[in-house]
């Protein structure tokens, strides 16, 4: 087991996508080691395998808070089989260090994975959840995307990554969200008629 180095925004193998794993190999099963004990020495909430230069359809959250026990949650091989609603999420990626940004995501997700042991399981993470958003953030790596090619507004999203010298929005990459875009909006205004009463 150990830390790996994380690949920032900017290099190429972050936009690459992942291959299915054929066989939780003892390979595999290293590299989901690696990329718990990564994730936990950078304090994240997810790792993809992307992310450490490794172009395979593996992930790891763990959303527990404080004083509450470690919970490593893996997923091989995942697919999001349900998703509704819309949620604003205030994201960041331990591939863009300090940047945050608010990005449009779907509030309910269930997803259907192998764990370390190579098991099945299915999972359902609702009410825009930590865990929910996670397991969007981190299944989108695996196709090549980027938190901040959800940005609800990429001119503020642009200020933050100049803020902290990494590179701007790939406009080309920004994605096209008219159903979440819609519901999101909606969202923002009853959070002002909220705060007017
Ligand atoms: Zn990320």
């Amino acid at each position: 087991m150990s830390v790996r180095k994380v690949v920032r925004y900017g290099e190429e193998s972050l936009r690459q996508p992942s291959k299915e794993v054929h066989k939780v190999s003892q390979k595999i099963k290293v590299l989901v080691d690696d990329l718990l004990d990564t994730m936990y020495a950078q304090n994240g909430v997810g790792l993809a395998a992307p992310q450490v230069g490794e172009n395979y359809r593996v992930f790891v959250i763990d959303v527990s808070t404080g004083e509450q026990p470690l919970n490593p949650m893996v997923f091989i091989n995942p697919k999001i089989i349900k998703k509704s609603g819309a949620c604003i999420s205030h994201e960041g990626c331990l591939s863009f260090p300090e940047a945050f940004t608010d990005v449009r995501r779907y509030a309910n997700v269930m997803v259907k994975a192998m764990d370390r042991n190579g098991r099945a399981f299915i999972l359902e993470a609702k009410d825009g959840s930590l865990l929910a958003r996670a397991i969007q953030h981190e299944f989108d790596h695996l196709d090549g995307i980027l938190f901040i090619d959800h940005s609800i507004n990429r001119f503020e999203a642009d200020e933050v990554l100049k803020k902290y010298n990494l590179p701007p929005v790939q406009v080309e990459k920004l994605l096209d969200e008219p159903e979440l875009a819609k519901q999101i909006d909606e969202l923002k205004a009853k959070q002002i008629e909220d705060e007017k009463t």
